[in-house]
């Protein structure tokens, strides 16, 4: 991994020093209240290790998307409470990015204190990443620290051109990130085992594509595994299937086949005829007796105990997607069973296991096992584009 500087690289002592910190506070809302913590958790440590040395943190992040214009249903004074109750400390909400009321507030700020800009979305400059934008910004901040990897695949104002105008740090969460993501596809121990689940196969062929070369055993799940068999020509009867994506299944596992690299498809599976929790027609059944009348829901048992013995032999897992209609009950099996299985080989310290993806993380949490994988991803667009092996350049701004 290219070097990147964190802060452990700053000086002990920060006093009066502005900093510029990029956090992800886009928190899902509802009715104006913020109904998850976890972005606003996952920053508390670099925010107060900052103020804790003495710097003045200025605090940068957008919020939904208002398109470059203000707008108050927007606006991020609707979270200051909640970040300050996350971080224990009080913060200052200064109603602008950059010129003169910024550097008014800064004054006013002692050493150790927080202030939060506002979204920095409001100012077409943001999203075109204007280099004049970025330097007016720049104008009241001495140093820059990123810890929002989840915005680090926009090249933004404030996720990229700030890196290139003051000193840039990565800050604690973007450091974890960072370590975590390269601990599993970018430096990792072999053999390396990636399981690729979810819906669709186009909405991740590019990571499809990419992991074929990178690992050693593609485990593919969910509603794509119907695309990769019928492209082997398994009648999937009803099942969620993309027959004309047939073609690049094909292209896929001969590239899998020409790089030594396994492709696991289910061989039995859970079908029903309703696409329904507990349906009366649930069965389990061999890939090759699914009737044209049913769908595929899950994978079989027999298939998640041949795919934990696979896991048994790799040192390191890359999860995206579930194996299965995981919101419903009993097509959450097949996942909750692996997602047991890759916990448990985490703890006995014999696989690095890293996840991420929306739905990965709310399978994960319902089998009870997130806190067990050595490290889950948050990030989503973000951690899918790494997952295709592409440059972030909010990352790469900061490894310059
Ligand atoms: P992530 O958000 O982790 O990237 P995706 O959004 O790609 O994951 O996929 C998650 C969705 O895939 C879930 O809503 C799940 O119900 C669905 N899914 C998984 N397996 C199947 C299947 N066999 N048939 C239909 N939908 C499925
Ligand atoms: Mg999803």
């Amino acid at each position: 991994m290219a070097g990147f500087k964190t802060l452990d690289d700053l000086p002990a002592d920060l006093t009066g020093k502005r900093v510029l910190v990029r956090v992800d506070l886009n928190l899902p809302m509802a009715d104006g209240v913020a109904t998850d913590l976890t972005r606003a958790t996952a920053v508390a440590p670099t925010i107060l290790e900052l103020a804790d040395k003495g710097a003045k943190v200025l605090l940068l992040a957008h919020f939904g998307r208002p398109k470059g214009e203000r707008n108050s249903t927007m606006s991020l004074s609707m979270v200051q409470g909640e970040i300050e109750r996350v971080l224990g400390r009080e913060v200052m909400f200064i109603p602008e990015v950059a010129g003169p009321v910024v550097a008014q507030a800064v004054g006013i700020l002692g050493p150790g204190g927080i202030g939060m800009l506002e979204n920095t979305r409001f100012w077409h400059g943001e999203e075109s990443n204007d280099p004049a934008f970025a330097a007016a910004i720049a104008e009241n901040g001495d140093l820059y620290v990123n810890d929002a990897f989840s915005a680090a695949h926009r090249a933004h104002a404030s996720t990229e051109g700030l890196a290139h105008l003051l000193p840039a740090y990565a800050g604690r969460s973007m450091e974890a990130e960072l370590k975590a993501l390269d601990a599993a596809l970018g430096a990792p121990v072999r053999p390396v085992a990636a399981v690729v689940g979810g819906a669709k196969v186009s909405s991740k062929l590019a990571v499809l594509e990419h992991l074929v070369g990178q690992v050693q055993h593609l485990i593919i799940g969910g509603g794509m595994a119907n695309t990769f068999l019928a492209a082997r020509g398994v009648d999937v009867g009803k099942s969620l299937c993309e027959h004309d994506l047939a073609a690049q299944a094909d292209a896929i596992m001969a590239a899998a086949d020409a790089s030594g690299c396994t492709v696991h498809l289910p061989y039995d599976v859970v079908v029903s005829k309703e696409f329904a929790a507990n349906p009366a027609s649930l069965r389990t059944c061999n890939v090759h007796e699914v009737a044209a009348d049913e769908m595929i829901l899950d994978v079989g048992p027999q298939a998640v105990e041949a795919l934990a013995d696979v896991l048994k032999t790799c040192r390191t897992l890359v999860w995206n997607g579930p194996l299965g209609a995981f919101e419903m009950s009993p097509f959450d099996e097949g996942t909750v069973a692996l997602a047991r299985n890759a916990a448990a080989l985490t703890a006995e310290g014999s696989l690095v296991s890293v996840a991420g993806g929306g739905d990965t993380v709310a399978a994960l949490n319902h089998a009870g096992v997130a806190e067990d994988f050595t490290y889950v991803s948050t990030a989503g667009g973000a951690f899918l584009e790494w997952m295709e092996g592409r440059e972030l350049p909010g990352v790469a701004a900061l490894t310059r």
